[in-house]
């Protein structure tokens, strides 16, 4: 068995007190313990071995039994006796809540790892969805299809067939990880028998092959609300990739966006549409018909002398604020176009009207010719 060590674990001498041995554990295991270094797979092996190595090591006989026959005197020809892990689980919460009891939080179980090795949590899953502005206007109830794998229904995560059960890896004793002397090193790595889960199945389920997952297309039905956002993330908890031989589900998160506008820009719940108007409605007045976000349509009254890039609020036609009954207004933006491929009468009718104009005609074209000459005659006589 190429197990490391206990005293070599723990990093104290054969002839350690149980006090010094103590305070190794202590130390070791404060910063190798799981909450303190999530999702670190080394680490929790390593805290699971220190774990063991003191679970020995600090009884008496047991440790008397250690130093006569080293691991040889705890396996039973082969794999870890049965029952082994689940003591153990209970005697190292009880050291843990002496040891951190204060400062862990939370309630019985809260953040805590399960105790068998290659339970995993599943993967987070991302989801893109993509809807229109009007559909962020009304809310939509989609239904989205993820391909991810699920807890295999035939063996509810274990991989092993019907009636059978995975067992303790004989060559890594459930760990995971084997260590192996080179040379003058010693390097651990991945268990060959099991390759990293720690248990054997001997007979694998038909339905997933052993894997305790099986690949499906999930349908979820989710409801976006009216007034969403660009950008918003939707989490739906416990969504995600099922969680291996039992482990706890990931979480899907659900990423929106929302297609650009032909007509309409946004602006928190405030909408904009710009729109063009005719010079002749500019200066005589008129009325206009705009496009509103719930498919109508509405008019807008364009006084006289209107200019280019004048505002009309549209007031409530806005956009829905996320959970709440305000709505956002919506904003013309006029802009005054100005004739193009003129017959030789139109022509002759802008001339005509260009000579009868008085500087009252273009108020703020004759102010600021006026001011540039002020500024340069004055500018000359300085
Ligand atoms: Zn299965
Ligand atoms: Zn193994």
């Amino acid at each position: 068995m190429s197990k490391r060590d206990y005293y070599e674990v723990l990093g104290v001498a054969k002839t350690a007190s149980d006090g010094e041995m103590k305070t190794a554990f202590r130390k070791l295991a404060m910063s190798y313990h799981p909450d303190r270094n999530p999702g670190d797979k080394e680490a929790e092996i390593k805290f699971k071995e220190i774990n063991e190595a003191y679970q020995c090591l600090s009884d008496g006989q047991k440790r008397a039994a250690y130093d006569r026959f080293g691991h040889a005197a705890f396996s039973q020809g082969g794999g870890g006796g049965p029952g082994f892990g689940n003591e153990f689980g209970d005697f190292m919460s009880d050291i843990f809540d002496n040891f951190f009891g204060d400062g862990r939080g939370g309630g019985p179980g809260s953040g805590r790892r399960g105790g068998a090795p290659g339970r995993e949590r599943g993967a987070d899953l991302r989801y893109n969805l993509e809807i229109s502005l009007e559909e962020a206007f009304t809310g939509k109830a989609e239904t989205i299809k993820i391909p991810t794998s699920i807890t295999c229904e035939t063996c509810s995560g274990s991989g092993a067939k019907a009636g059978s059960k995975p067992r303790t890896c004989g060559t890594c004793g459930g760990y995971g990880r084997v260590r192996a002397a080179q040379g003058f090193f010693a390097i651990e790595r991945t268990c060959p028998n099991c390759h990293g889960r720690g248990e054997i199945v001997d007979d694998p389920c038909p339905s997933c092959q052993g894997a305790g997952r099986v690949n499906r297309e999930r349908t979820l039905s989710i409801n976006v609300p009216a007034g969403v956002d660009d950008g918003l993330r939707i989490r739906l908890a416990g969504e995600g990739e099922s969680g291996l031989r039992g482990g706890p589900s990931g979480d899907l998160y659900v990423f929106l966006s929302i297609k650009p506008h032909e007509f309409f820009q946004r602006d928190g719940a405030d909408l904009f549409c710009r729109v063009p108007i005719s010079m002749v409605t500019a200066a005589l007045s008129g009325e206009i018909t705009v496009p509103v976000i719930d498919g109508s349509q509405t008019q807008v009254r364009i006084p006289a002398g209107t200019q280019t890039a004048k505002q009309f609020r549209i007031k409530g036609k806005g956009m829905p604020v996320l959970r709440s009954r305000e709505v956002g207004d919506l904003y013309i933006q006029v802009f005054v176009e100005t004739p193009q491929s003129l017959t030789k009468r139109q022509r002759e009718l802008l001339l005509e009207f260009d000579q009868s104009a008085s500087p009252e005609n273009h108020p703020e074209s004759a102010g600021f010719f006026s001011k540039v000459r002020e500024f340069f005659g004055g500018a000359a006589k300085a």
